[in-house]
C-alpha cells in the first residue's frame, strides 16, 4: 500500500498520459485475486472511488483516482504458455510487448495493438485493434476465458459456458463488470512477419492510394498510417523534417515472398522517403519506447467509410493549419477476420466499420490541452461520414453520448443488463461507464 507520504507515491500515481495529474488516497499493488477481493471490499464499504489499473494507458486517465483508491495490477504478470494447445493464461499486469515477446519464443502470437507498453488488461477489455486485425481479428476474438473478481468479491470464470453474458460483456465492455485477474488467449503460429515503417510524401493521391491499397491487400496485411509532419528522427532525411508525410507501419503475417508482393503497391505510391519494411521477428513491430515517455495529447476517434482524395485533401489542409506543435490523423483500414464476427457476438459491435481514424494534437503543455481541442474536433467532424460509432479503447473523457457511440443500440441495453447483474451499485464507475439497468 502506498500512501501520499510514501517516497514511492509520485511514481506510483503516475499514468502514461502526461495530461493526468491526480492524487489518490492510496495505491494498492496487489499480488493475487485474494488481494483484489480485499481492495474491492474496502471500496464497497467506504464508498471510495476505485481506479483499476493494468498498464496505465487509459487516455481518459481512468487508471488513477483523485482522492480514491488505485488498484494497481501491474505486478500480476504470470504467463503460462501451452504451445501444444496453442493457448496461454496471462495475468493482467503483463504488457502487450512482454506477452508478445514470450509467445514469440514458441513461434506463436496473439494480436494486441501497435504499442508494446499498453497493458493487456485494458486493451483486451476494449477489443484490441492491432497488426493482426485483418488476419486474426481483434484481441477479443482470441479470448477464450477470463477470471474475474466481481463487485461482491467473488472470483468467477467467464467463458462460453460459464457466465456467458459476462463473457460477452468483457469482450469490449471495458472495466465495467469486475476486475479481470487473468485471461486465457488463443495463440496463432507466427514467426517472421514482413513489416516495419514506410515513409511516403503525403499528397492527396498517396493518402487515398494508401487506403485503397490497404483495403485491397490480402488479409495477412494490416497497416497503420499516420499523416503528420515528419519528426526529426535519424532515419528521416533532414530535408524532409517537418514536411507532411505518411508514416506507416505495415505488418504482413505470412510467407516472406508473398509479403513482399503485398507491400509492392504501397512502395509504388511514391518514392519512399524511408523504407524499413523487411522480414523481422513479430515482436520487433513494436518500436522501442523511451522510459518515462508521458505524452500530452488531445484526440478523437471515429470510423470512416472511405478516405478518398477529397478526404485526404481535408486532412492535409487541417494538419497544415494545426494549432498544436504536432498533429496527426491516423488511418487504420479494417476488415478481414475482424469483420467476419457477427456484430452481436461481442460487446465490440463495430464489425462492419471500414476505417478507424484517430485525430490527435500533441506536444503541448498540460494547461494548453483545451486550446487544441477545437482543432481536433474540426478535423474529426470534417471526416465524419455515416458511421457514427467509436472505439472505446481510444475514447477520452467525452461523456455519455460518446460512450453510447461505442456501444450502439442493443449493445448498450445488453451491457446495462449485465452490469445490473454483476455490479448493481456501479462500484466500477471510473471507466467508460455503462450504468446498471434499472430492473
Ligand atoms: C500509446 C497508446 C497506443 C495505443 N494503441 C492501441 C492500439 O493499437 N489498439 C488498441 O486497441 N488500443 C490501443 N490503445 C488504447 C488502449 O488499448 C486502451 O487505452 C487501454 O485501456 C489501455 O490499457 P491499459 O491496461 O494500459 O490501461 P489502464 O489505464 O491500466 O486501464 C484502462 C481501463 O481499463 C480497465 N481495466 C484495465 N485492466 C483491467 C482489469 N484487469 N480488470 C478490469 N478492468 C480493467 C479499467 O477501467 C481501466 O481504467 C493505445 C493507447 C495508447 C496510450
Amino acid at each position: 500500500m502506498i500512501a501520499p507520504e510514501d517516497p514511492r507515491y509520485d511514481e506510483a500515481r503516475t499514468v502514461f498520459s502526461g495530461a493526468i495529474d491526480r492524487r489518490p488516497a492510496v495505491i494498492v499493488r496487489v499480488a493475487d485475486a485474494g488481494d483484489v477481493a480485499h481492495v474491492i471490499a474496502h471500496a464497497r464499504e467506504t464508498g471510495a472511488e476505485l481506479a483499476v489499473r493494468s498498464g496505465g494507458h487509459s487516455g481518459a486517465g481512468h487508471g488513477v483516482s483523485e482522492g480514491g483508491i488505485v488498484l494497481d495490477l501491474a505486478q500480476m504478470r504470470a504467463l503460462e504458455i501451452d504451445a501444444d494447445s496453442r493457448t496461454a493464461w496471462a495475468e493482467t499486469g503483463l504488457t502487450a510487448g512482454e506477452y508478445t515477446t514470450a509467445a514469440a519464443a514458441h513461434g506463436l502470437a496473439t494480436g494486441f495493438g501497435d504499442t508494446g507498453s499498453v497493458g493487456i488488461g485494458g486493451i483486451t477489455l476494449s477489443g484490441g485493434v492491432g497488426y493482426l486485425v485483418r488476419k486474426h481479428g481483434l484481441t477479443i476474438d482470441d479470448l477464450l476465458a477470463a477470471d474475474v473478481v466481481t463487485a461482491d468479491g467473488e472470483l468467477v470464470r467467464a467463458d462460453a459456458d460459464s457466465h456467458p453474458e459476462l463473457f460477452w460483456a468483457l469482450r469490449g465492455g471495458g472495466g465495467n463488470f469486475g476486475v479481470a485477474t487473468r485471461f486465457r488467449f488463443r495463440l496463432h503460429e507466427l514467426g517472421t512477419v514482413v513489416g516495419g515503417m514506410l515513409l511516403l510524401p503525403a499528397t492527396p493521391d498517396v493518402i487515398a492510394g494508401f487506403v485503397a491499397a490497404a483495403d485491397n491487400a490480402p488479409e495477412e496485411l494490416s497497416t497503420i498510417a499516420n499523416v503528420m509532419p515528419a519528426p526529426p528522427l535519424p532515419f528521416v532525411p533532414a530535408e524532409h523534417h517537418g514536411q507532411l508525410v505518411v508514416m506507416a507501419t505495415l505488418a504482413y503475417a505470412g510467407d516472406s515472398e508473398a509479403g513482399e508482393r503485398a507491400i509492392a503497391p504501397f512502395r509504388a505510391l511514391a518514392e519512399p522517403l524511408a523504407d524499413m519494411v523487411r522480414p523481422m521477428p513479430y515482436p520487433e513491430i513494436f518500436p522501442p519506447e523511451p522510459e518515462d515517455f508521458r505524452p500530452i495529447a488531445t484526440a478523437r476517434t471515429l470510423f470512416a467509410d472511405s478516405v478518398d482524395r477529397d478526404a485526404a485533401e481535408t486532412i492535409l489542409e487541417h494538419i497544415r493549419a494545426a494549432t498544436a506543435p504536432m498533429a496527426a490523423a491516423q488511418l487504420r483500414v479494417l476488415g478481414g477476420a475482424m469483420a467476419r464476427v457477427p456484430a452481436d457476438a461481442t460487446a465490440f459491435a463495430h464489425r462492419q466499420s471500414r476505417i478507424m481514424v484517430n485525430v490527435a494534437a500533441m506536444g503541448m503543455q498540460p494547461d494548453e490541452v483545451a486550446l487544441h481541442e477545437g482543432w481536433v474536433a474540426n478535423l474529426a467532424d470534417a471526416l465524419q461520414q455515416d458511421d457514427a460509432g467509436a472505439y472505446v479503447g481510444f475514447l477520452a473523457d467525452e461523456g455519455e453520448k460518446r460512450i453510447r457511440a461505442a456501444y450502439p443500440g442493443a449493445t448498450w441495453d445488453r451491457l446495462a443488463a449485465v452490469k445490473a447483474t454483476y455490479d448493481p451499485t456501479n462500484l466500477f464507475r471510473l471507466n467508460q461507464n455503462v450504468p446498471p439497468a434499472v430492473v
